[in-house]
């Protein structure tokens, strides 16, 4: 499964360290004093790395719940995100998380209860509603079985009504989810290709039938669940590839309890996407002609707002617009 398993020695007496050594008892052991040590280190490769990459357990030092970026998020509440991991199992070809790090092993932080603790604190001292969101430097659910993510947090946020938690994915590892009640203010949020760019692009993730049925199976329980396309990047006939997959996804759910459904454009900051061409020389979706605003980087395609409302209105033949909005 891993590589290795560096522990910072901090955290070496931790009990969700221990827990997890019992379960990997031969993956070799070692010792460091920061992750950074490691997952840091220069002359990295991501791509090689990332064919065999070691599990890092460390403790998450400094703020551990961060604004959201903005355009992140489904309504106007107050948006914020944490990380209990980083990097993430699967290979999206898109990913900017392969520009973000230098190293692909995952870093996996062990003290839930100051993520805990500061999330009561941002819920509390806020006078809106507040949203937090999981999953946006890893994929929430993908080493759920190491993390055992949703076993802590959902507990949480059950205690916390004025709070969303958004739990986004793109993994069938739910069974922790199905052995407890639903809570409605958790929120699963699985994103979704067509089914061309996730063949080129989407390499590990689980195949699209296994997720719409994760999907359904938690739908059916009660849990709300929303739905995530993105990022949209323009192929021939993309508007006739999202109506086919919007028809499949609601053949299978039921439409009138998704909680929300959203759209994204391919876009990531500049210095990432520089080094993810330098890892993938050969890969054509990174030779597209490219547009730059405001550090940001985004493929250029003409009539992309043409092409944005087609498929949106291919999406508004399943869902009603108050659940939809356009990420930024
Ligand atoms: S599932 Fe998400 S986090 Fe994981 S590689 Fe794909 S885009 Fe990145």
């Amino acid at each position: 499964v891993f590589s290795a398993i560096y522990i910072e020695e901090d955290i070496a007496d931790h009990p969700r360290v221990e827990q997890l050594l019992k379960r990997f008892p031969d993956i070799p052991t070692i010792q460091c004093d920061r992750f950074g040590e490691v997952f840091n280190r220069k002359a990295q490769n991501f791509r090689l790395q990332k064919a065999n990459p070691a599990l890092i357990l460390a403790r998450k030092h400094g703020r551990a719940v961060l604004p959201a970026p903005a355009g992140y998020g489904f309504d106007d509440n107050q948006s914020f995100y944490f990380s209990h991991m980083l990097n993430c199992v699967y290979d999206c070809r898109y990913c900017f998380l392969q520009g973000k790090y230098r190293s692909a092993n995952y870093v996996f932080f062990v003290n839930y209860e100051d993520f805990a603790e500061e999330i009561r604190q941002t819920a509390n001292a806020s006078r809106r509603k507040t949203v937090f969101y999981s999953g946006y430097d890893c994929d929430s659910l993908a080493l759920e079985p190491v993390s055992l993510f949703n076993d802590y947090f959902v507990p949480l946020f059950a205690e916390i009504p004025t709070a969303t938690l958004e739990i986004r994915t793109k993994s069938t590892q739910i069974r922790s989810l199905l052995a407890q009640k639903p809570i409605s203010n958790c929120v699963i949020a699985m994103s979704f290709s067509e089914v061309k760019a996730a063949q080129k692009w989407e390499h590990k993730v689980p195949s699209l039938n296994k997720r719409l049925d994760a999907l359904q199976k938690l739908q059916q329980q009660g849990w709300p669940v929303a739905l995530r396309f993105e990022p949209i990047i323009w192929q021939p006939e993309v508007v006739a590839s999202y109506a086919a997959l919007f028809a499949q996804v609601f053949d299978k759910l039921d439409s009138e309890k998704i909680h929300s459904v959203s759209t994204g454009l391919f876009r990531m900051p500049v210095d990432y996407y520089k080094n993810i061409v330098k890892l993938y020389p050969d890969e054509a979706l990174y030779a597209r002609q490219t547009i730059t605003t405001d550090g940001m980087i985004a493929l250029q395609k003409d009539q992309e707002t043409e092409l944005l409302e087609s498929i949106e209105a291919a999406l508004f033949q399943f869902v009603p617009r108050e659940q939809y909005y356009r990420c930024a």
